[in-house]
């Protein structure tokens, strides 16, 4: 009987698994499991709701999803997308229901619904699952077939592997694969907030502003959204975002960067300064903190005042051209400096992985070892919050698991 080894028993594990056994119904398909239990990371996922989807309406271009991965996702979605992922689960018994922003979650609120879909579904088709196996190296024989060595448990011979082991930032996990010649691109974190010891910014913790922009100085990189200021820096779905976008480059930078805030998110300063202009000709005997332009809190504001080296006390009429073109500059393009990144927050994913240049983009089988083959988050594919790490570990899972033997 040809045997499928599935290595791994996450999102990716289980989904490559029921589609290799639904593909090829007389293989035995075994996932191996390095930990005591599976889908771990399905559990805390969405903070224990496990947000496994998005609709995609706001995503006009895959990369603002996928900063690494989009062009082969664009490919594999053909196969299997948000919209199947969402008819396969509830298919399956699992009702979904999708938020005001876009995020599809189990209408039980419960990550655990999805386990036991995914579980449940597996047993049914007759996928075993062996915990407490790490694999340690495969080779491939002169058969044709390939060899696992598991740690602790010796060698097994697959006629196929499919290795769906999760992201990890360290580099030395995927040193089997780069010995069998694959290209691996370093592992960094993506997705965590950014460190600011700045103490008067941080005293704003708790406020949110929404949306601002933020951007990293001569760079490409800038996001938009919420951003939520904590006791440690810059928190929210906009620095999310911006960690995600800039993750290779802020880890070359050793996590020291500025970030500029635009904390109005209009780019356009002239609108900016006819709005003040306007303010200034209306209200010119107010005191500058008793009148706010925009909707910015009272406590950001005066925060920003003084930031432009003003008083709330002064008058509006009092403001010379340099203190205006100051008070723009401070609403628009306000730089702070970041000094870490957050480590303690543990929603991160891995950017980087095996190289998508080692893998056939059609089948995700290594172009270097015939039968190995490779779905989940450690190929070089990530993404920014909203279900969309998820969908990738659906997608590749499911087109990796579909090959016929
Ligand atoms: C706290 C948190 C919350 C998240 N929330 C969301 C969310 O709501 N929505 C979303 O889309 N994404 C979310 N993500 C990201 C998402 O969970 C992952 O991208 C996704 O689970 C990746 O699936 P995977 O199967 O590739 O890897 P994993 O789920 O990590 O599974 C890999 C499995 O392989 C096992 N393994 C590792 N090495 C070996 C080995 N050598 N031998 C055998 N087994 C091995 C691991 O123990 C693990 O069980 C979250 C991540 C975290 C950390």
């Amino acid at each position: 009987m040809s045997h499928i080894a599935i290595i791994g028993g996450g999102a990716a594990g289980f989904f490559a698994a029921i589609a290799a056994k639904e593909t090829n119904p007389h293989a035995k398909v075994t996932i191996f499991e390095k930990a005591g239990r599976v889908l771990a990371k399905v559990g805390v996922s969405g903070g224990g709701r496990c947000n496994l989807t998005n609709s995609f309406e706001e995503i006009t271009d895959l990369k603002q999803a996928y900063p690494r991965g989009d062009k082969l996702l664009k490919r594999l979605f053909k196969s299997f997308d948000h919209k199947d992922a969402y008819r396969w689960f509830e298919e399956h018994g699992v009702k979904l229901t999708t938020q005001a922003d876009q995020c599809v979650f189990p209408v039980s609120q419960d990550s655990q619904t999805v386990i036991d879909c995914l579980t449940h579904t597996a047993s049914k088709l007759g996928v075993e699952v062996k915990t407490h196996y790490a694999l340690e190296a495969v080779e491939p024989l002169s058969d044709g077939r390939l060899e696992a060595r598991f740690k602790a448990h010796g060698s097994e011979t697959f006629d196929r592997i499919i290795v769906t082991t999760g992201g990890s930032p360290r580099a030395e996990g995927l040193q089997y694969l780069a010995s069998l010649g694959h290209k691996i691109e370093a592992p960094v974190p993506s997705l965590f907030t950014f460190n600011v010891s700045e103490k008067a910014f941080c005293s704003l913790m708790g406020t949110v502003v929404e949306p601002v922009s933020l951007s990293i100085p001569s760079t490409k990189f800038r996001s938009q959204g919420p951003l939520l200021i904590t006791h440690w820096g810059m928190s929210g779905p906009a620095t999310l975002k911006l960690s995600s976008y800039a993750a290779r480059y802020v880890s070359e930078c050793d996590y020291e960067f500025p970030v500029s805030v635009n904390w109005l998110n209009e780019t356009n300063a002239s609108i900016v300064e006819e709005r003040i202009t306007g303010i200034i000709a209306k209200n010119p005997k107010k005191q500058l903190g008793s009148v706010r332009p925009y909707e910015l809190s009272g406590r950001i504001w005066n925060y920003l005042i003084e930031r432009a080296g003003l008083s709330p006390e002064k008058r509006w009429e009092e403001l010379g051209k340099k203190s205006i073109n100051k008070l723009i500059e401070t609403l628009t393009n306000d730089t702070h400096r970041v000094s870490g990144r957050g480590t303690f927050r543990d929603e991160f994913v891995t950017c980087g992985g095996v190289s998508l240049k080692s893998i056939n983009s059609n089948t995700l089988e290594s172009k270097l070892c015939p039968g190995l083959f490779f779905a989940g988050e450690m190929l070089d594919i990530d993404a920014i919050t909203g279900g969309f790490n998820l969908q990738a570990a659906w997608t590749t899972g499911k087109v990796a698991g579909s090959n016929r033997l």
